[in-house]
Parts: C-alpha cells; sequence; structure tokens
C-alpha cells in the first residue's frame, strides 16, 4: 500500500506513512507480522493532537469503525464487551437508552474505545470517578508476534497496566470489557456560574464537587486586567423525566481545510472571550440539556480544528497539585508577556490516579490550552515545563507535543518499569510512534 501525507488531529505534526484498516482481526495480525515497515503503530480516530499515533515510514494500522452496535449486550451486572474501534458516541448510542453509561467520557464522542484506553482518558468526573481504567475490567490485547492476550487485573495484570495509559506502544486492544453504571435518565441538569478571578474560581469549582457528578470550567487567559476569570458549568443527571433530552446535531458546522484561513489572531479571540465570559454571567442559572451536548461542546463543529490554519495548534495539559496553584496562577499571568495565545483553556478537577503506570491524572488541578502552534508557544510551554516537573505535576504524553525526554522520569515516576513491561512484550521494537521516537519510550 502506498505511503501517504497523516496529520495529527492539531495539524502540527504530520508524517508520511503508510495506513492499514482491516476488517478482520486475523488480517491485523498477519499484517503487524509480515510488516517490512520501521515501526507500526495501532490509530483509533486519530484525535490526537500530537505524535502519539503517527509514524514516520511505518505503518499506522486500524481495525474499521464498524456500526456493530446492534450486537452490544449489556449484562445485568453493567458489564459490556466492545471492539477496540468503536467510538465513544456509538457505545453511548447504544447503551444510554437501555439506563447505562460509561461512568468515564472523554470530551469528544468520535475517540475510540481503544484510543481512549492508550490514554487512560479522564471526564469532567474524574474527582469522582477517576480515569477510564477505573471501569475496564479487560483487555485483549494483539502483541507484536501477533498473538491476542487476555489481561485484567488478575490474569497478565503487569500488560493490562502498561497498556492503559500506553499509547498503543505494548500493542493494539482487539476489544475491552468495560464495566457501565445505571444512569436514571439522558438528560443533565446544568448549573453555569462565572468568577471574575482564579482564586474564586478555584473555591466555587471545589464547592461543586462535593454534590455534583461532572464540573469542567472555561478560563478567559486574554484579559489583562483579570487573567484566570472564568466559567465553571457543573452537572448532575437529571432524574425527573427527559424534558428537552435531544442531543443537539453534531457536525453540522463545517471548517474548510487550512490553506491560509487562521482566525485564531489575538483580537478575535479576545472578542470571543469577552462575549462568552458576559453571556455565560448572564445564563439562566439551572438548565436541562442532553448529556452529549453537555459533554461534547467541541463535537458540535467538525473540523473546528482547521481554524488555526496551515501551522496548526498545540494542546499542551499540564497537572499539578493543590499545594502549586501558585505555579498555576504564574502560567496564566505569565500569557501577558508573550505572543503565545492561549485560545481555549479548560480547567477540571482530578482524584486518585489510577493504577496504570503511565496514567496522566493525579490528585489536583489540570489545565489543557490550546495555542496556535508558533515558535512563541513552544518556548513558552518549554519553559514552564521543567518547572512543573520539579512541583510534581507532568505533561499529558496522550497530547504532548513538545516535552522534553529529560523531565519524562520525573514526571513519571513508573516510567522505568513501563519499560521493561514494553521490552518485554516487543523485543524487536515493532510498536513505534514519532511520539515514542521523541521521547526514547522503547528504546
Ligand atoms: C475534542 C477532543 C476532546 C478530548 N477530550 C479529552 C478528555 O476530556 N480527556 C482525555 O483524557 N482526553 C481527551 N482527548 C484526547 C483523546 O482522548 C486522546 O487523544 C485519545 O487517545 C484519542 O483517541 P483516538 O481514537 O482518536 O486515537 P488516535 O488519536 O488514533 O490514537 C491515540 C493513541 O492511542 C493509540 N491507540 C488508538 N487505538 C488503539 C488501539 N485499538 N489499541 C491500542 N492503542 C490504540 C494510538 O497508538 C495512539 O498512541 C480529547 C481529544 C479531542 C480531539
Amino acid at each position: 500500500m502506498p505511503k501517504m501525507t497523516s496529520h495529527s488531529w492539531g495539524n502540527n505534526k504530520r508524517t508520511f506513512a503508510e495506513h492499514q484498516t482491516h476488517f478482520q482481526i486475523p488480517n491485523v495480525a498477519e499484517t503487524v507480522v509480515n510488516s517490512s515497515s520501521s515501526g507500526v503503530i495501532p490509530r483509533g480516530a486519530g484525535r490526537s493532537y500530537g505524535d502519539q499515533a503517527l509514524v514516520s515510514g511505518g505503518l499506522m494500522i486500524s481495525l474499521t469503525q464498524q456500526d456493530d452496535s446492534n450486537d452490544l449486550e449489556v449484562h445485568n451486572s453493567g458489564l459490556i464487551s466492545v471492539k477496540g474501534s468503536m467510538t465513544i458516541g456509538k457505545l453511548l448510542d447504544a447503551t444510554m437508552p437501555l439506563g447505562w453509561i460509561l461512568p468515564v467520557i472523554p470530551g469528544s464522542q468520535h475517540i475510540t474505545i481503544g484510543g481512549a484506553l492508550a490514554a487512560d482518558a479522564h471526564g469532567k468526573n474524574h474527582w469522582h470517578q477517576s480515569s477510564i481504567a477505573s471501569c475496564c475490567e479487560e483487555l485483549n490485547v494483539m502483541i507484536s508476534d501477533g498473538t491476542i492476550i487476555r489481561c485484567n487485573r488478575e490474569i497478565e495484570n503487569q500488560l493490562f497496566w502498561a497498556t492503559i495509559g500506553g499509547l498503543g506502544l505494548t500493542g493494539l486492544i482487539t476489544s475491552a470489557t468495560l464495566r457501565l453504571q445505571r444512569i436514571a435518565g439522558t438528560s443533565v441538569q446544568v448549573q453555569t456560574r462565572s468568577y471574575k478571578n482564579l482564586s474564586s474560581l478555584l473555591k466555587g469549582f471545589e464547592d461543586v464537587t462535593a454534590s455534583e457528578e461532572y464540573a469542567v470550567a472555561w478560563l478567559d487567559l486574554l484579559t489583562s486586567h483579570q487573567p484566570g476569570r472564568g466559567v465553571v458549568r457543573s452537572a448532575s443527571i437529571y432524574q425527573h423525566g427527559q424534558a428537552m433530552a435531544k442531543p443537539k446535531r453534531f457536525n453540522q458546522i463545517h471548517i474548510p481545510k487550512p490553506r491560509n484561513l487562521n482566525v485564531v489572531l489575538p483580537p478575535i479571540c479576545r472578542s470571543h472571550n469577552n462575549l462568552k465570559y458576559l453571556m455565560s454571567s448572564k445564563a439562566r442559572d439551572l438548565r436541562v440539556t442532553s448529556i452529549q451536548n453537555y459533554l461534547f461542546p467541541l463535537d458540535r463543529v467538525r473540523n473546528w480544528n482547521h481554524l488555526y490554519g496551515k501551522s496548526g495548534l498545540i494542546q499542551w495539559q499540564f497537572i499539578l497539585p493543590d499545594k502549586e496553584t501558585s505555579l498555576l496562577e504564574e502560567i496564566i499571568m505569565g500569557f501577558s508577556k508573550t505572543s503565545a495565545l492561549p485560545a481555549l483553556a479548560v480547567l477540571k478537577r482530578c482524584g486518585e490516579a489510577s493504577e496504570s503506570y503511565l496514567s496522566f491524572c493525579s490528585p489536583g488541578w489540570t489545565l489543557a490550552i490550546d495555542l496556535p502552534a508558533t515558535q512563541d508557544a513552544y518556548r513558552y510551554i518549554n519553559k514552564f515545563n521543567s518547572r512543573i516537573a520539579s512541583a510534581e505535576g507532568r505533561v499529558n504524553l496522550a497530547k504532548d507535543s513538545c516535552v522534553d525526554a529529560d523531565l519524562l522520569d520525573k514526571m513519571y515516576p513508573k516510567l522505568a518499569h513501563w519499560k521493561t513491561i514494553q521490552k518485554q512484550f516487543d523485543p524487536q521494537g515493532i510498536w513505534q510512534s514519532d511520539l515514542s521516537r521523541r521521547l526514547l519510550l522503547c528504546n
């Protein structure tokens, strides 16, 4: 199959590689085993922002995202087996009408289950549900010799914990058994509160986590007088009927492929933020909407990533423990002294870390910032990444584009153990990605 240019979701990373999609699992095994390419990486929906699912000169391998949702069966215990290639959206569409929900849901319905597990993804409820590892009971993983290993907390548990959060570098998740949770409705009641500065917002956010199921904050990092002002949107399942439960139509707005278009410019972002803050301040206190509308705001615009133009965007997501909120404030204030443009900033609260060796979330605050991929943005991120590592924080490898490999041991204390397990299951170094090469993960 000919090689072609593929992009990261952020459009800031490109690669020239082969991409094969197979319907049958034995065909995937055959392709992996007989691949003459230098490096193979599983690919899901390609929604990772950086070079996680790209491999220059190698082979990206996917299972077809066939619509097999009709075959899904939820056991009385809430257990369900799904293919690694199934999207979060398809899973929810099939199970929510039956009264079941995935307890941990990342912010886009287009992400695959395999991709979410490989990132040990978190949702807007990490402080009480942890990451997606918490609802994963078992995996079937195709390792580099083509065999499929069943692993869980008891059987082959090292492979289990190395694969969740392992960014495709231990093998391809062909299927997973997930534990769903009962829900009493398919709507949420959303509460919107705006805050004039970061400290009052952190306090307000902390307060809602005591009673609400989900919470997320949008921060305005572009006002010169109140950087860190923002809006907390919290939600809980609406248990009084199904009123207004219909999801809005997703993917209706289409942004064309970037040529010379780049609308993410300082004056436009500032006006957008001012308007958003003003409208949120006036928003009705309580609103009922579908779970999907609340959880997937970005999915309303298909290809919103194209707004960032040809050079694309970086998503910089880091986490800091509570005792380091002054560093969080410093990072936020520092944007006024650089031309790096924090176009979108989203804050979440995190609780217990999962046991997976490369899991990102741990107790504290995580801030995810989308920035046009400019030299100033890379400089700004790199300036603070070493401070984040020293503060017992870390950057999210599932989204990273530029972290310094030397910082990883500090950020991820179980990295050396993960490398040992990775090597054990892939002694020939078949699984590789541009990220693993950049960060020397599989040497
Ligand atoms: C709009 C948006 C919102 C997001 N919100 C969140 C969020 O709230 N929380 C969060 O944690 N993340 C979030 N993400 C990041 C996302 O969860 C990860 O990037 C995820 O890995 C993407 O999955 P994918 O199916 O697109 O996989 P890809 O981008 O194709 O691959 C991502 C990684 O997963 C590996 N992988 C993919 N499929 C498999 C498989 N079957 N077996 C083994 N490895 C595999 C790849 O090798 C690669 O390393 C968001 C991303 C976007 C674009």
